[in-house]
């Protein structure tokens, strides 16, 4: 008889991506259709961005870890890196999941990402947004 109370297995992928110049590379394990979070704070906005976030040991920085400068404001937990060379931000470590990494589904470029699913957040009012969007707890949790 098939249990009920046994966690779905989702099969993950092995992603690889980057920066624009290339200076920047790295591999992501996660799923083929992936959940970004369309969050409308400050710099979501401003650099338009489109994070899966996994835990932090399914990521893989494979060069450039010194071609990447860290920008960081308000509560300094958000911490964005950006080449240093061609300026692109293709992962970051979110605010929200300080135990995960958030990477760029526009710097995949193993065309391995078949299916994006988007969750509206209203990162305007971050903490009231965060306490009731119970799924966004749990991107960084095996
Ligand atoms: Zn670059």
């Amino acid at each position: 008889m098939e249990s009920t109370t046994e966690k779905k297995v989702v099969e993950e992928i092995l992603h690889s991506g980057g920066c624009h110049c290339g200076k920047v590379t790295w591999t992501a394990l996660a799923p083929s259709t992936v959940t970004v979070v369309k969050c409308n704070c400050s710099i979501c906005i401003a650099k338009q961005y489109s994070a899966v976030i996994i835990p932090k040991n399914k990521f893989n920085l494979v060069t450039g870890h010194d071609d990447v400068q860290i920008y960081s404001f308000n509560t300094g937990k958000a911490k964005h890196p950006f080449c240093t060379t061609c300026g692109v931000t293709s992962y970051y470590f979110p605010r929200s999941n300080p135990d995960g990494i958030g990477f760029m589904t526009y710097s995949v470029k193993s065309s391995s990402i078949k299916e994006i699913i988007c969750k509206a957040f209203d990162g305007q009012n971050w903490e009231a947004s965060f306490a009731e969007a119970k799924y966004f707890h749990e991107f960084s949790k095996e």
